[in-house]
């Protein structure tokens, strides 16, 4: 079974088809400019890239596009469209009306339209996206995959805010957590590592890409999470400010003159590491800042650490004890110093780095010492797969 994956964003699609025989990658790309000028198509097969410039009016034209490159003659990877069995697709948010995967029809489009609200940057490409696909391959099966699904898992205390309860109650203004299908992957793969039932470890799953988020796992169930309401909250991230205290809001704009939009700019776009570094977004601008001597991009790393320590703390006394620490996304992944500074001084909880192990890059291994209670891991973190994996899953039941 071949699974084509799909993740639109309001100007770009990005694609993977699955080989679910062996879960290879027979071809992946990335669709940038979809409605700009400039638009380009970058297809990838066996590492080779092929790139092609074409004007694509809308999302329409982009996969109609993309299903040509798959097919083509010198760099496709199928003979034919037919050959894709079903398309999952990346879905920001699905409320609290999902907990999981589901098949895409008609009732399930106007619950993605009725989710707008809620994540009104991101919704909309993936529902574009979706028609894109339905429009083009009407016989071919759609499933949603969905950021907020795994975390729809929180007990209500870890999920309700402290506000007046009708705002919940009228506007559904609660926690939902983001990076859910990361989270699921590696905690998954952890337990596979580990050679243990999910059902019988406490994780603590660490996204830390240039989004970031952390996550209490318990018996493989999302307990509690950093993200919010939207993915601002949180630790401190490439540019987002995550938790500060909300008073800031008003302040600002009261003694700035700023409007809601600009705070909402300044907090999403210029905070986080670049904000108090100066210097970039990119952890390794910064990492390289803070080893010339730079201080503000010092006090941001330490930031940052400091944040990502203390949610282990918390989410340890969430789960009542950890068995296993997991750092994945592209700083968890690739950065040995971060999580070397992230896990130094938690001897107390009996969380101990081994150094040497810790050497490594983008690779899935145990990087705890041998007299460490709690078990450290990295783990690649495979979105895509998952999805495909989901979408193989519910296109196998409707059978
Ligand atoms: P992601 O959002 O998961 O793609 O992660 C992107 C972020 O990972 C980038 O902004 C970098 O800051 C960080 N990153 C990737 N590779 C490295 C590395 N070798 N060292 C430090 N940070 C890295």
């Amino acid at each position: 079974m071949k699974i084509l994956v799909v993740n639109c964003g309001s100007s770009s699609l990005k694609y993977q088809l699955i080989n679910m025989e062996d879960e290879s990658v027979l071809a992946k790309g990335l669709v940038e400019r979809i409605g700009i000028e400039g638009s380009v198509l970058t297809h990838k097969v066996n590492g080779e890239k092929h790139v092609i410039e074409q004007p694509m009016e809308d999302h329409k034209v982009a996969v109609k596009l993309v299903l040509d490159a798959l097919v083509d003659k010198k760099y496709g990877v199928i003979e034919d469209m037919s050959e894709i069995s079903a398309v999952g697709h990346r879905v920001v948010h699905g409320g609290e009306k999902y907990a999981g995967s589901v098949f895409i029809d008609k009732d399930v489009m106007k619950a993605l339209e009725d989710c707008i609200p809620l994540a009104p940057l991101h919704n909309p490409p993936n529902i574009i996206g979706i028609n894109a696909c339905r429009e083009l391959m009407p016989d071919t099966p759609m499933v949603g995959v969905f950021d907020t699904a795994f975390h729809q898992t929180m007990p209500k205390y870890s999920y309700i805010y402290p506000l007046p309860y009708e705002l919940y109650e009228k506007y559904k203004i609660r926690k939902y957590g983001f990076h859910g299908t990361s989270h699921r992957f590696v905690s998954a793969e952890t337990a596979k590592l580990m050679g243990k039932n999910i059902e019988d470890i406490k994780m603590i799953t660490c996204h830390l890409g240039n989004g970031a988020s952390i996550c209490a796992v318990d018996k493989g169930k999302s307990v509690d999470t950093s993200m919010g309401f939207t993915p601002l909250a949180g630790l401190a991230m490439g540019t987002r400010c995550g938790d500060i205290d909300p008073a800031v809001i008003p302040f600002l704009m009261n003694t700035t003159g700023m409007s809601i939009k600009d705070v909402d700019v300044l907090m999403n776009k210029k905070s986080g590491i670049l904000g108090v570094s100066g210097v970039s977004s990119d952890f390794r601008d910064v990492e390289s800042a803070a080893n010339s001597g730079n201080e503000r991009a010092k006090l941001a790393l330490d930031l940052y650490y400091h944040r990502v320590k203390s949610f282990i703390g918390a989410y340890t006394a969430v789960l009542n004890g950890v068995d296993a620490i997991v750092f994945t996304a592209g700083l968890g992944e690739n950065s040995a110093t971060s999580r070397a500074a992230i896990c130094d001084g938690l001897g107390y909880l009996g969380i101990k780095i081994d150094p040497e192990k810790n050497n490594i890059r983008g690779e899935a291994l145990e990087i705890s010492a041998p007299d460490s209670k709690v078990r450290i891991f990295v783990v690649p973190t495979n979105e895509e797969l998952m999805i495909a994996r989901d979408t193989k899953d519910i296109v196998e039941n409707l059978k």
